[in-house]
């Protein structure tokens, strides 16, 4: 590209979303920086994705040490260093945000440490100094979104952030405010360490957007795990006392209020879009009233030589859709005929087992006009989930009737993230549940219940009974 521009490319924050537009666009042979005013990989690696998961891990395995009595194997005691727990999972984020440094470096991209403002629409200033560019990617992500009432002082009141430090002693009750993915992954992980922890969701129903049958069965789970689930309750406020956080909660069909007392309470009510300091409106960019910034199938804002992607952009909020819209809007800016067409954008619970899911949910397919056969597959039928000691759960294909076409896949069982890449490409070949019935699956594997549900959706599964 030939300008007068210092870059090509500048990449307003480096996490998901901008470390993969920066390295696509510098592979692509764009000048490209990318200007980051906090930890490089962003909120999925420092404070997201990446220590959730080592939690759940580290949570799961002491879980998993007491259920192993049941083929006899005991441990005299199972204790648990949490100083060293969060020193591993912080160490992990090390690595992997070391990792992103690194990649910038080998592929030639400028990394500008600072906060990115808008000057016009062809400069931004990092920490009072000017760089110009032919094109910029907004990739400022999101904040957790606050709760009037219940302030945040990552201690006793955690969001997010301050729930991934886990304290010692680990609490004795712990209230998670809202019950969507966040606020199930630290439920789990607070359940399985020792806390006794109650969910509230203002909704009738949790994680919303998820197939309903899905949910119950995945509820339910949680629920035999020992986590209670309240529904329809909202926290009014929370006031520190000397024997803890006490909580006003609301019954919101009936207006009935109690006050419970917990040691740690975490706000989990979702995500805002991230545009404090930038400046858009100097560049002329549209930022919507909830503080998104919308861009076009090619990521493109109302100014075209300006694109969003990520969280600030659209939801869902997920690290996934955040990569893909990056290397959409590095391509586009490189000439390539790019656009964000994914008929299947994956959701995922971490939980053990796992909530998963791909494509349409049953509702989602009728409401669409789609006439629909289902096919389920319990995973107390399968003899790897057997061997794993995790029965619970289902594989739920929704078909199209006539066509037998895959419309969705929902999975509650171990691994399910793992089962859901096969789901995805199905989703995105536009696969028949005939072809994956017919696809040899290795046995015995967790990924076989893919195609007894698809048998089951022609009512010919081999180990279960149809009906
Ligand atoms: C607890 C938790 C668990 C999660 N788990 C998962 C999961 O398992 N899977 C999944 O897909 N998603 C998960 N997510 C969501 C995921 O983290 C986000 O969807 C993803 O990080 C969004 O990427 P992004 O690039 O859009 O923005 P971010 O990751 O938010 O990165 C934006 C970056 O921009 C920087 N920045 C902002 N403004 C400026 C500015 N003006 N100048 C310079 N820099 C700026 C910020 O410092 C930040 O580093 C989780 C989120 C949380 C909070």
């Amino acid at each position: 590209m030939t300008n007068n521009f210092d870059y090509d490319v500048l990449v307003i924050g480096a996490g998901p979303g901008g470390y993969h537009a920066a390295i696509r666009a510098a592979q692509l042979g764009l000048k490209t920086a990318c200007v980051e005013r906090g930890a490089v990989g962003g909120v999925c690696l420092n404070i997201g994705c990446i220590p959730t998961k080592a939690l759940l891990h580290a949570a799961e395995m002491v879980h998993a040490s007491h259920r192993a009595a049941e083929f006899g194997l005991t441990f005299a005691d199972t204790n648990l260093n949490i100083a060293k727990l969060n020193g591993w999972k912080d160490g992990i984020v090390k690595k992997l945000t070391g990792g992103v440094s690194g990649l910038f470096k080998a592929n030639k991209v400028t990394l500008l440490t600072g906060q990115a403002s808008f000057v016009d629409d062809h400069t931004v200033s990092v920490d009072g100094k000017n760089y110009t560019a032919a094109h910029f990617i907004i990739a400022t992500g999101s904040d957790p979104a606050k709760l009037p009432g219940l302030d945040v002082d990552q201690d006793s009141i955690v969001d997010s952030t301050g729930a991934l430090v886990m304290p010692d002693p680990v609490p004795a009750r712990m209230l998670c405010v809202g019950g969507g993915v966040i606020g199930f992954e630290f439920a789990q992980v607070y359940n399985n360490l020792g806390s006794k922890v109650k969910i509230i969701e203002f909704l009738p129903s949790v994680i919303p957007g998820a197939d309903a049958d899905a949910v119950k069965e995945f509820a339910k789970v949680m629920s035999k795990q020992g986590i209670e689930i309240v529904t329809q309750m909202k926290a009014n406020r929370a006031e520190k006392k000397a024997d803890g956080v006490h909580v006003e909660l609301e019954n919101v069909k009936t207006g009935e209020k109690t006050t419970e007392v917990f040691d740690r309470v975490l706000v989990a009510v979702g995500r805002r879009p991230r545009t404090d300091g930038l400046n858009a409106e100097k560049a002329g960019v549209t930022v919507t009233e909830r503080g998104f910034i919308p861009a076009d199938k090619q990521q493109r804002t109302n100014v075209p030589h300006i694109f969003s992607i990520g969280d600030v952009a659209s939801n869902p909020m997920l690290a996934h859709k955040a990569m893909k819209e990056g290397l959409v809007a590095a391509e586009v800016i490189a000439g390539k005929p790019a656009e964000q067409d994914a008929v299947a954008i994956p959701g995922v619970v971490y939980t053990s087992p796992e909530l998963a899911w791909v494509g349409l949910t049953e509702q989602e397919a009728k409401d669409k006009g789609y006439e629909v056969k289902t096919g389920v597959f319990p995973m107390s039928a399968s003899g790897r989930a057997m061997t794993l000691q995790s029965t619970d759960g289902f594989v739920k294909m929704v078909v199209e009737k006539d066509t037998d076409l895959l419309l969705g896949v929902h999975i509650v069982a171990p691994h399910a993230s793992d089962m859901l890449a096969e789901a995805g490409l199905a989703l995105e070949m536009a696969a028949t549940a005939t072809d994956i019935s017919l696809t040899i699956h290795a046995h015995p594997t967790l990924g076989e219940s893919m195609l007894e549900a698809a048998e089951a959706a022609h009512k010919q599964a081999i180990h279960i009974v149809n009906r």
